[in-house]
């Protein structure tokens, strides 16, 4: 099987390999192994991975262990009642200086088998192309001894997690493999975190986390979790929003009425919510909720520096996505993602199209939420949001209002705060920092995409709280339809991901 140690004399030398010097090594590994390292990918993809399944959840943490102690890795499950466990790992490099810690989860959203294309989202398909892009049912090519598997970059696998977040996994496993097969030592001991309930919240790991603090000591944590750049460069990230979401109703009579017969005199919940919500913003996006921006903490120089080298690719995704005139005044993209939003998730109120009534509506209902940037408190937020909403002369409520509050108040609006968590940013300018950048870059293009925070909300403080700096380095393709149906993972990014994470295990140091 696998050996075990590094060699010694290699470890001895003076210069370890370059970061490149690595990345090649990696390939080279990878192109005798490509049949060893798909079928690894497949037979734990095929395992159901909802969160909620627990006996299938409980299957995939097992094989997890198995796939780690093959590797020697040091390994503890960290229970979650009634959820997969925390799968721990740890494995040890008597010379390194740093720890990192790895973060990925190995759940997978739930699935709706009738939108998948083939039907079937945990028998993982080989494709040789995108479906959109045409991509055809092709079979696993055959190994032999004669004829190696080879893999085209462009080839797709089609099941659930195949990019959120298995393949993350496999490729740091299939990372550390290569590394022994070419005699590279690991520059850092590695520990590595496995959640279970990603897709479901993440409600324990924070719980679980502190249970067992006493094994996370770390220098850094990296996450495998998400896309890399919508322009197919690798990326690095250093932080995420936060979300909070609300619930929001808006009452008219205590039932629907005849818009013939009280048309006009009836006050309609639909207009009066509609009017509420085109308060809140400019037309430009803008919010105006007072003190909407104040507690954002401002980005640094290295931050603004980093925003503006980012790729500007706005008039692609105008193009893609049918808008003409986007939101934010003239800002990019990038830029608005490290403002705080407010976002109408979805608004209801009577029917439309064939089940419309001719009805004055007794209520209507918008969904909303805010997605937070580093400095801002979620409780703070709903306040300031709830305020704003009081003061455009609705009477706030937490429940269904009784009859006596509808006959007191011309405006009643419930408000319900449906929970939240901040966003966490790690400073760019820190040696680490620099230095995760570095090798990423070294091993895989100076064109790598450096981003101060992604858009999108995952609880990284979570381990803010627990003392870790985190830093983000995906590898799998943006296009990837991650939690939704014909969820794929383009080969090619996952050859590159094996690449960067052997370079990180072999170069990383500051
Ligand atoms: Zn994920």
């Amino acid at each position: 099987m696998l050996a075990l140690a590094p060699c010694a004399a290699r470890a001895q030398k003076a210069t370890p390999p370059t970061p490149a010097q690595v990345a090649q090594e990696v390939r080279d590994y990878r192109l005798d192994n490509e049949d060893r390292i798909i079928r690894e990918l497949s037979e734990f993809l095929a395992i159901p991975n909802v969160a909620t399944d627990t006996p299938n959840i409980q299957k995939n943490a097992a094989h997890l262990v198995e796939m780690l102690e093959a590797r020697g890795i040091e390994t503890h499950l960290l229970p979650v009642t009634g959820r997969g466990p925390v799968v721990f790992g740890k494995l040890i490099t008597a010379e390194a200086k740093r720890t990192v810690i790895f973060y990925a989860h190995y759940d997978g959203q739930p699935v709706d088998a009738a939108a998948w294309t083939d039907g079937k989202p945990f028998e993982p398909v080989l494709r040789d192309g995108a479906i959109e892009a045409g991509g055809k049912r092709i079979p696993f090519p055959e190994n032999s001894a004669q004829h190696r598997a080879v893999y085209d970059g462009n080839w797709r696998i089609y099941a659930r997690s195949s990019s959120d977040d298995k393949s993350p996994i496999v490729a740091l496993l299939a990372a550390i493999d290569a590394l022994r097969a070419k005699e590279i030592p690991l520059a850092v001991n590695l520990k590595v975190i496995f959640e279970g309930e990603e897709e479901a919240g993440s409600t324990n790991l924070q719980r679980t986390l502190e249970l067992h603090k006493n094994l996370l000591g770390a220098d850094l944590l990296i996450t495998a979790d998400g896309p890399v750049h919508q322009s197919g460069r690798p990326l690095v990230f250093f932080g995420n929003r936060g979300d909070i979401g609300i619930d929001l109703t808006v009452y008219g009579a205590v039932r629907a009425l005849h818009s013939g017969h009280y048309g006009n005199w009836a006050p309609n919940p639909a207009m009066e919510l509609s009017r509420l919500l085109a308060s809140m913003k400019s037309a430009d996006g803008r919010v105006l909720i007072d003190g909407y921006y104040d507690d954002a903490t401002p980005l640094t120089e290295v931050e603004k520096k980093a925003l503006a080298e980012m790729p500007d690719n706005d008039a692609d995704l105008e193009r893609e996505l049918g808008i003409a005139q986007p939101e934010g005044g003239g800002k990019k993209l990038v830029e608005l993602l490290m403002q705080p939003s407010l976002n109408v998730r979805g608004l209801r109120s009577a029917y439309v199209g064939d089940q419309a009534q001719n009805v004055v509506p007794e209520k209507a209902e918008a969904s909303l939420e805010a997605r937070l940037v580093k400095g801002e408190d979620p409780k703070h937020k709903f306040d300031q949001i709830a305020a704003f909403i009081e003061k455009q002369g609705f009477y706030l409520i937490d429940h269904e209002p009784t009859i006596e509050e509808r006959r007191a108040h011309a405006q009643i609006a419930k408000v319900v705060y449906e929970g939240g968590y901040r966003a966490s940013r790690t400073p760019m300018d820190l040696p680490m920092s620099k230095a995760v950048v570095d090798v990423v870059r070294a091993a895989a293009g100076n064109d790598t995409v450096v981003m101060p925070s992604s858009g999108g909300s995952v609880p990284m403080y979570i381990f803010e709280d627990l003392g870790l700096q985190w830093v983000g380095v995906p590898i799998v393709n943006y296009d990837n339809h991650q939690h939704s149906s014909d969820e794929n993972l383009r080969l090619g990014h996952f050859w590159r991901g094996m690449e960067i994470y052997g370079a990180i295990l072999a170069d990383l140091n500051w």
